[in-house]
This record gives structure tokens, sequence and C-alpha cells, in this order.
């Protein structure tokens, strides 16, 4: 007595195309759903488990949705522009365009089968023209609204892929793609003005309902900072040097300022250096500036210095302090210039020491008499809070209350400094010089400048290149495409111009896609206005958004743009962000390096999409995912099959107001956990609702609950079996079962309440309210017999053990 698996599915999905239960008229939807997840990009192995269990977990979701009376747009395309799609082509000997072909087929192929409520009709692909030009559209928007424009600067340069990266691409000095060293190279491309939008983007964070591990990642990346810039006067040269500090209050401090080797200052200080010294002077420059980023921070514990012989002047005493250059100061860091405070700063400490030449004043004084000692003696630096000393009218202050306060206000007063935000937010990086992407619209006309492409004109098409490959001189491939495509009219004067040969960022690309799916029908307009109207923005974004923060934040900072262009009318993409777990494998994230890349097919050939389906969404709560084992479909198919079974032999319903409770009871729990997304939760209820069934004996509405309930995990198995029992087609398209929440309310459980580790009271409430450990320690805390224990104490743990204990620990 079983079914078989591949029956089904063929039959079901069969039926499901055929009849259109999971489209949705876009026009006419009433009560509309956006469900999204985070767009796929095909990897050079397919779709393995991981990406099946993202789409699956938001699937759940959507179907879920859908049952509950919404029309749900759940669409599905490819990001397959980008130089990962392309070194992968690259690596095998294949033409880009042609591996995309290739790839594209397998992932569709391979994503039909894993059962999701697809919109196949809405599906869009990076690099066909239909949508690229759009993307070159957005950049020509961006370019007329004086956002984009072209700059000479130091780039960050990744010798593998042969292109320029943006600083959110380079993860602690390596290449996020390819996991090589980048170094840093000094070109001209264009760049998206993000910066103008970086206190929108913070500030709008509140606004959002977003992971809070999500929300700090952005407000870091864009990283605002209030300090003090304060001008250093230096001999013989005209401009200041400007030091940008949250730590003022130690300007007395400061015996030495250190420069970046790219600094400014640094060529005019050259002419300061004795002619027999200045070649010396010159090569250790160049030493300092052909490390890389990641070489020079490595650096930190053993810094390279050298003395300008030029000297500044501290503005808040007049002292001479001697200018070093050292190549742990970035350029991009503050303003490149940083001021030495070696008795109060570990890494200034360290480089004063390994010179000898530097004096070390102390102007902080710490209550702890030991340490206090130690920094009078030079042996140690500190950086904790104490009292100022060495700073004139600011003695015996408070360094970080009173002192730090009027401290600011006087060198603001006088002129020697000024309030200073910062950020660590760049402007966007755009240009790739690489072959793969949509080639930025753009052309240089010998009298205009740099134009763009007509509108009308869009797309420019990526012309075929035999020789694809980066050529590491820091021009793309495309230099390499005909005269034909080389050579164009400008735009604007019809003279002699030519076309840019950069392509853009492949972020680019999945920075508006979600913008773009309800209206790929239309060719004439980037946005349908009614159907952005209606649909926008997506109502559930899921993915594994950990590691998305750029693509977020691009994202947010697109539709930010078009707002205020007028082409929507919300600022926000995502108001609800859902960050999934990860699938490991043997402990490891999947990876081919690893070999522990788990191909779903063969599961599914052998245990059904059902079975897997289940199993993934049981592995462990769906925001920490869990660990693939080879096995667990087992134990999955056997429940489909036990649930089979029950169908065709349910038994004598024993007592019927029972079985009515643990029907209703299972209803509210399940439903609580598919709202929140806590489907092994919701798994679990299903497991010991079929228990209960086979014990007590099912009638037919307890088994329809059970169908209704299956369908999102199990959809084929849960739409066969409901057609068994005589059920309207589809189960899909049927109402979320209802509860009764007098039936539903289960059996009292006693909750033990301690205060400090002894027992001070009991709590009889009800099953799921004690799981709820918010819940709990609130009705804990006004318990009567608890109270006189925790009035007037402030508490400083709680400790929760689920439907048992609750233990309040003050002081
Ligand atoms: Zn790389
Ligand atoms: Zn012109």
């Amino acid at each position: 007595m079983s079914f078989d698996h591949q029956k089904i599915e063929e039959k079901w999905a069969k039926k499901w195309r055929e009849s259109g239960v999971y489209k949705v008229d876009l026009k006419k939807a009433k009560k509309k759903f956006y469900n999204l997840m985070m767009f796929p990009y095909p990897s050079a192995e397919g779709l393995h488990v991981g990406n099946m269990y993202a789409f699956t977990g938001a699937d759940l979701y959507g179907r879920f949705k859908a049952m509950q009376g919404n029309e749900v747009f759940e669409p599905i395309g490819l990001d397959g522009f980008g130089i990962h799609s392309e070194n992968y082509a690259i690596k095998i000997g294949k033409h880009p365009a042609e591996q995309a072909k290739i790839s594209e087929k397998r992932y569709y192929g391979q994503l039909e089968r894993i059962g999701n409520r697809f919109n196949w009709d809405n599906r869009l692909e990076t690099y066909d023209p239909e949508y690229y030009k759009w993307t070159q559209w957005l950049f020509i928007q961006m370019f007329k609204q004086g956002l984009a424009y072209r700059k000479k600067s130091l780039v960050n340069w990744c010798p593998s892929c042969k292109t320029v990266l943006a600083d959110e691409q380079v993860e602690g000095g390596v290449c996020e793609r390819c996991k090589q060293e980048t170094e840093k190279k000094e070109t001209y491309q264009w760049f998206f003005k993000i910066t103008d939008y970086a206190d929108r983007l913070l500030n709008n964070i509140e606004k959002i309902d977003w992971p809070k591990k999500i929300k700090i990642a952005q407000r870091n990346w864009i990283g605002k900072s209030k300090g003090l810039s304060i001008d250093f006067k230096v001999e013989g040269v005209k401009k200041p040097i400007t030091v940008w500090t949250k730590f003022w209050e130690t300007v007395f401090g400061t015996t030495y300022l250190v420069l970046a080797p790219e600094h400014w200052a640094v060529k005019e200080l050259s002419f300061n250096v004795p002619l027999s010294n200045r070649r010396k002077f010159m090569e250790k420059i160049q030493e300092a500036l052909i490390k890389t980023e990641q070489q020079r921070l490595k650096g930190a514990g053993d810094k390279d210095g050298f003395f300008t012989g030029s000297y500044a002047i501290n503005p808040v005493n007049n002292k001479k302090v001697p200018i070093w250059i050292a190549d742990y100061v970035l350029k991009d860091v503050g303003t490149g210039a940083v001021m030495g405070v070696p008795a109060h700063d570990e890494r200034d400490f360290a480089f004063v020491k390994k010179y000898k030449k530097l004096d070390i004043i102390q102007v902080v004084s710490y209550q702890d008499k030991k340490i206090d000692k130690k920094v009078k003696d030079q042996e140690i630096a500190f950086e904790g809070e104490g009292k100022l000393v060495n700073s004139g009218e600011f003695d015996g202050m408070d360094a970080w209350g009173e002192g730090k306060e009027k401290m600011a206000k006087w060198m603001i007063d006088k002129n020697m400094a000024k309030w200073e935000t910062t950020y660590h937010l760049r402007d966007w990086c755009i240009s790739r010089q690489r072959y793969w992407g949509p080639p930025i619209p753009m052309m240089e006309c010998e009298k205009c400048g740099w134009v763009p492409e007509k509108e009308e004109n869009l797309p420019v098409k990526l012309p075929m290149v035999k020789d694809y490959k980066p050529t590491g001189d820091g021009k793309s491939p495309l230099e390499k495409a005909s005269k034909d495509w080389l050579e164009t009219k400008c735009s604007k004067c019809g003279g002699k111009a030519r076309r840019e040969t950069d392509v853009s960022d492949t972020f680019l690309d999945s920075a508006w896609y979600f913008l773009r799916y309800p209206s790929v029908k239309n060719e004439k307009q980037v946005f349908d206005k009614e159907l952005t109207k209606k649909w926008l923005p997506v109502d559930a974004y899921i993915g594994g958004a950990e590691h998305a923060v750029l693509h977020l934040m691009y994202s947010r900072f697109v539709t930010m743009a078009l707002k205020d262009w007028g082409y929507l009318d919300f600022e926000e993409p995502f108001p609800f962000l859902y960050g999934h777990g990860l699938i490991i494998k043997d402990g490891a994230k999947m990876s081919k390096s690893r070999g522990n890349v788990v191909i779903p097919d063969e599961y599914i050939d052998k245990y059904g999409v059902d079975a897997l389906r289940m199993y993934l969404m049981f592995i462990g709560p769906y925001d920490h995912g869990g660990d693939f084992k080879d096995t667990g479909m087992i134990g999955m198919k056997k429940f489909l099959e036990r649930v089979w079974r029950l169908v065709e032999k349910p038994g004598k319903v024993k007592n019927e107001k029972q079985l009515r409770k643990l029907q209703h009871k299972t209803v509210k729990i399940v439903t609580k956990a598919m709202e929140k997304l806590r489907y092994n939760v919701g798994i679990a209820r299903l497991m010991e609702y079929v228990n209960g069934l086979q014990e007590m004996g099912a009638d037919k509405e307890a088994l329809e609950s059970l169908m209704l309930m299956l369908a999102p995990v199990a959809p084929y198995v849960a739409e066969e079996i409901w057609s068994k029992l005589g059920g309207k087609f589809s189960v899909h398209q049927q109402a979320w079962p209802k509860y009764d929440e007098v039936l539903a309310k289960g059996e009292k459980v006693t909750v033990v309440v301690q205060v400090n580790g002894k027992l001070r009271g009991r709590l009889e409430v009800g099953r799921d309210e004690a799981e709820d450990k918010e819940k709990m320690v609130a009705v804990a805390k006004k318990d009567e017999r608890v109270g006189k224990f925790v009035k007037g104490k402030k508490v400083v743990k709680e400790v929760f053990v689920k439907g048992r204990l609750v233990n309040l620990v003050v002081k």
C-alpha cells in the first residue's frame, strides 16, 4: 500500500500547467500578494539543494498566502549576466552567450521539478536584450539626473578577474567573486552617486521589517560617523593638512602626523627633503604604493614609515610635530592623514616604539593607578575613560564628558576645526572591463564629450566578439568589436563618436529586476503604470540575505532614485524581508571546491519532490538552516506513506469531540507557524496530528484539514489524496482551514517561576503560551507572588526553558 511518486508528479504537473492553477491575472487581481525569492544566478553546478532550500521555503509562504485568499504572484527568472557566469564559461572554454543558453535550459528544467507555484509567463533573463535595454535606460536616467559620472580615481583591481571592482565587492582586500587579493589602480571609471542617498538609506532602515542582523549590516556599510576636521598648518605648504578624528579630546597629546603615501601633500613635502635624500624618499613612496591594501593593513603590527623632514603645527598648543609617511594609513580612510597620539592609541604606540624617535605625551589620567602608572612610564597605550591632563585649560575635566564637549566648542570657535560627518559608503563604481554585461550606453564625441545614446536606439546590443576574454590591460574586450559597432554618430551633434566599451556591473542588473517582473510584457514602457501601482512594492522578499548587503543597498538606492524621478510612488522596494539560513553538508557550506554540492535531481527521482521539500523544511528553523544528510528523505517518504495508508484505512472514530479538539488545536498551531515561516514547527505538528488520527480514527473532515495543511509543503501528494477524498480540483485553490478558538484551547501546563534560582511561583497556562518566552516572562513579572521578589530590583537576565521554566535573575 504505497504510491508511485513519479506518476503523481507527472500527472499533476501536467494538470496544473494545463488548467493554469497558479496563473494570476495581474490586471484584474483584487487581493494581491507579490511573493519574491532572491534572484538566482545559474551556478556552474546548476541548481543545488541549497538553492532549492531557499526556493521551497519561499514557495511555502506563497502557497499559504494563496490559500488565505490572496492572489499570489511568484515570478522567477535568471541573473545570467556577469563575472560569475562569464568566469565559468571561460573556464570550460565556451562562449558566454552559448553557455548561457545551456545553463538557462538546465536551470529552468530543474526549477520545473521542485514543485513551486512559479508564474512562468513573467520570467526574465538579464542577458535578454529586451531586459537590458531597460538596464541601459536606467543608466541613461542616472546620467541625465547627474547621478552618473566618469572620473579618474584609484579603484580596486582584481588581477585574476582582470577588471575593476566596487568597494562593496572587495571583502578584506579579497575579490568577492574569485577570492584573489585585489590591487589599487588609477583609471577612468563610471560611478553612480549613491552617496547622495546615504542619509535616506540610513534613516529608512527604521521603517522596514527586516531581520536585525541585516539592518545592522546595512547601517555599518553606510557607516555614518560624526567627528572633527582639525587643520594643521605646514611651513612652505599653502593648504593646511586636515585630520579627521572622533577622538579630538586627545589632540594635546599629538606628537606627530602621519600621511598615506597617496596623500596630496606628499609631493609638496618632497621638495623639503634634501636633494641627497630625495631619490630614496621617492623610492620609499613607490614601494608603499604598489602594496595591496591587504598587505598594507597586514603590516599593522610592523608598520613601515619614514620621516619627511617637515613639521606641522598643532593648532591647540602651537607645538611643532614631525610629519611622517606610513603605509598603514589608507588614503580612502578619513582624510588620509592621521594625528599620532601614542599615549592613547595602540596602533600609534606600536609605531612610536618601532622608530624610537617620537615623543609620547599622556593627556588622560586614569583612576586605576596601575594603568595610569604604566601609561606614565610609557609602557602601554590606554584608550579608556579618565580625566584630562597636559591639556591647557581643559585639565581636570572628564575626557569623554565635559572635556570633550568644551574642547570641541573651543576649537570650532577659534577656527581650528569644524564638524564633519563621514560615511563608509562610497560612490558605486559601475564600469567593468569585461565582456558579459550590458554595454554602457554612452559615447564620446570629439566635440560634445560624453553623451548618452538616444533612448529610442536602445538597446545598444552586446556585439558578438570572438575574443571575449578579459585582457588585463585595463580595457574591455569590446575594444576588439568591429568598427561598425565602435564607431557611431554622436546622438547630440551627429558628428563622429566612439562607443564606451566597458559594460555595467552585474549588480545593476539585479538592482531593479523585481520592478520589471509585472511589466515584462510591456515592450514600450519600462514599468507598466497600472501594474506597477498595483503590484509593487514586493510583499515578501525571501532569501539568504546575510550575503546580500550590496544587492539590497543597490536595490534600495535605485528604487529611491526612480521614485524621485516620478516612476514609482514608494521608495522602499522590500518592506518585509525574511532571511533564511544556510544548508550545509558535512559541516561546511556547499561548494564545488569542497566537493560537497548536492544536486536535488537524484533525490527527487528516488523519493519524490514532496519528501525532499518536507525534509528540507524540517531540517531546522528556516532562519537557521541545517545539515543535509542523504538519508534524511527516507523518514519523510515513510511519513507520506503513513498518510496514504491512513486515508485508505482511516479507522473508526472513537470520540468525535476529542477528534475535533485535536483538529482545531493542530490548525491553530500550524497556522501560526506558517505565518512566522517556522515550517519545522508546523511539520512537527502535522506528524503529531497523523499519530493522533491513527490512534483515534479519522473522519473526512479531519483528513481534509490534514490535506489542506500539507498542501504547501507536499503539493503533489496533497493534491492526489485530496482528489481521492472527492475534493474539488485543486487543493491549492482551497481556503486555508479555520479553527475554533474554544476547541483549539489546548490542555494547561505548569510553568515554574524562579527568582535567582529559587522557586517563587507556578503558572497554569495554555501550551502555546508556555512556549512563548516574551509572554511568559511578562506574565511571570506580573504574578503577585513573584512580584514581591522582583520589585525595586533590576532584572539582569531572563532564563527560559520552553514550556517549563522562567528564571529571573535580579540584582
Ligand atoms: Zn576576482
Ligand atoms: Zn557631438
